[in-house]
C-alpha cells in the first residue's frame, strides 16, 4: 500500500536519474549513495520502496551532466528554474554515457532477484507476472551521439528511450531554455526517423516549444514528455502549454507528470500535483497523462509536501479520487497509458540490428 490510498495501482515511473545519485554520490541530494536493497530512511526510492509502491518499470535515466562553476550554466538554470539548483555542464558525454549504463547493468547484477533490464518484447510481456522492477534505460540528452546513427549502438547497448536535450541547445533540437528556439534540425528529423526505426522512444521532456510541436509532427510512433508539468495550472519554462498538449495527444504519447516543485507551482503540495492532473484530464483527456516523479533529480530542490518519496504516490491517488477520477482512470494514468506507449514502439523492438 502507498500513502493515504488503499489503491496500489502498478505504477510506471517515467523518469529517475538512479546512475546520477550514484554517479555524483548523492550530489545535491540530502541522502548518501548506500546499497539500493536498503529501505533508507530519506532515500526516494530503491528496491524494497520500489516494491511496496508497486513499482513494475522505472525509466532509468541517464543524465551525463557533472557538476560546474560555469558562471553562464549558473545563471541559466538560475533562471529557468526560478532557483539555484547548482550549475551543470556536458563534458565527454560518450564516456560519462557508458559509465551510466554500466552502472544500471551493474545494479541489475548485483540485485538480480529483484531488479532486470527491459530490452525485449518478451520481456515487456512478462513485466506484471514477474516480481521484479524492471529497468528502462532511457538517455536524457542526445549529446551522447556524434551521429544520429548512433542510435543504434545505444540500443544495442539496451537504450529504449531518447530524449532529444537537457537545458542545452545541441544539434538535433533546441531546448526550453534556449536564446533562440530554432526548433528540430534536420539531423534531429533523422534522429526520430532512426528512433522510430528502432523503437526508441522518443521524450521530449526539457524539449523548446517548437523542437516539441515539429518533433511530434515526425515521430510516426506515440512519444513522451517524460517530466513535465502544465503551464496553464503554472507557468514554468520545462512545462507544457496547450498547444503543445494537444499535438502530443494527436501523437498518442504521454506526460509524466513530474515532482519538481519549480514546475508544480508555490507551495507544491499533493493538491498542487492534483491540479495539474485534472487540468490534463479535463482537457485533454485521461489518456495522455503519465507519472515521471525525477524524484532522484530534486538537487537542492524539496519535494512536494505528501509526496516525499515514490511510495507516498498513494496519496495522490486518494486526491485524485476525491476529485472524482474512477481507479480505473487512476491506473491508466499510473500504468496503462505508459504502458501502451512501450508497447507501441517495442513493435519495432529486433534482437539484433542487423538481422
Ligand atoms: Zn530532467
Amino acid at each position: 500500500m502507498t500513502g493515504g490510498s488503499d489503491f496500489n495501482s502498478p505504477i510506471i515511473d517515467l523518469h529517475e536519474d538512479i546512475s546520477l545519485y550514484y554517479f555524483l554520490g548523492g550530489y545535491g541530494l540530502r541522502f548518501r549513495p548506500e546499497d539500493f536493497d536498503l529501505d533508507m530512511e530519506g532515500r526516494h526510492g530503491d528496491i524494497p520502496k520500489f516494491k511496496r509502491a508497486n513499482v513494475k518499470v522505472v525509466f532509468s535515466s541517464i543524465a551525463h551532466i557533472i557538476p560546474s562553476q560555469n558562471l553562464s550554466r549558473l545563471k541559466q538554470q538560475v533562471s529557468g528554474y526560478g532557483v539555484k539548483v547548482g550549475a551543470m555542464r556536458i563534458r565527454s558525454p560518450t564516456m560519462i554515457t557508458l559509465e551510466h549504463i554500466k552502472t544500471y547493468y551493474n545494479l541489475v547484477s548485483r540485485y538480480r532477484r529483484d531488479l532486470a533490464v527491459l530490452l525485449t518484447k518478451e520481456d515487456l510481456r512478462r513485466v506484471e507476472e514477474v516480481n521484479k522492477i524492471w529497468f528502462l534505460i532511457a538517455i536524457e540528452g542526445a549529446e551522447p551521439l556524434e551521429d544520429f546513427e548512433d542510435v543504434e549502438l545505444y540500443y544495442m547497448l539496451g537504450v529504449r528511450s531518447l530524449q532529444l536535450t537537457w537545458n542545452f541547445d545541441n544539434k538535433y533540437a533546441a531546448t526550453c531554455m534556449s536564446k533562440r528556439d530554432y526548433g528540430l534540425t534536420g539531423d534531429g528529423v533523422e534522429l526520430i526517423e532512426r528512433c522510430n526505426e528502432l523503437g526508441v522512444i522518443v521524450d521530449l521532456a526539457h524539449a523548446s516549444k517548437k523542437s516539441t510541436i515539429e518533433a511530434l509532427e515526425v515521430s510516426k510512433l506515440p512519444a513522451i514528455v517524460s517530466h513535465a508539468n502544465a503551464s496553464a495550472v503554472h507557468h514554468h519554462v520545462r512545462n507544457l502549454d496547450d498547444e503543445e498538449l494537444d499535438a502530443l495527444k494527436k501523437n498518442g504519447g504521454v506526460i509524466g507528470i513530474t515532482m519538481i516543485q519549480p514546475t508544480i507551482g508555490p507551495l507544491a503540495d499533493v493538491k498542487r500535483v492534483a491540479d495539474h492532473v485534472m487540468y490534463i484530464v479535463e482537457n485533454f483527456g485521461v489518456e495522455l497523462v503519465a507519472i515521471g516523479t525525477d524524484f532522484f533529480g530534486l538537487l537542492h530542490v524539496e519535494e512536494p509536501r505528501g509526496l516525499e518519496d515514490i511510495t507516498k504516490l498513494g496519496n495522490l491517488w486518494s486526491e485524485l479520487e476525491g476529485r472524482g477520477l474512477s481507479r480505473q482512470d487512476i491506473e491508466r494514468i499510473a500504468y496503462k497509458n505508459a504502458f501502451r506507449v512501450i508497447e507501441a514502439n517495442a513493435a519495432n523492438w529486433r534482437a539484433t540490428t542487423f538481422s
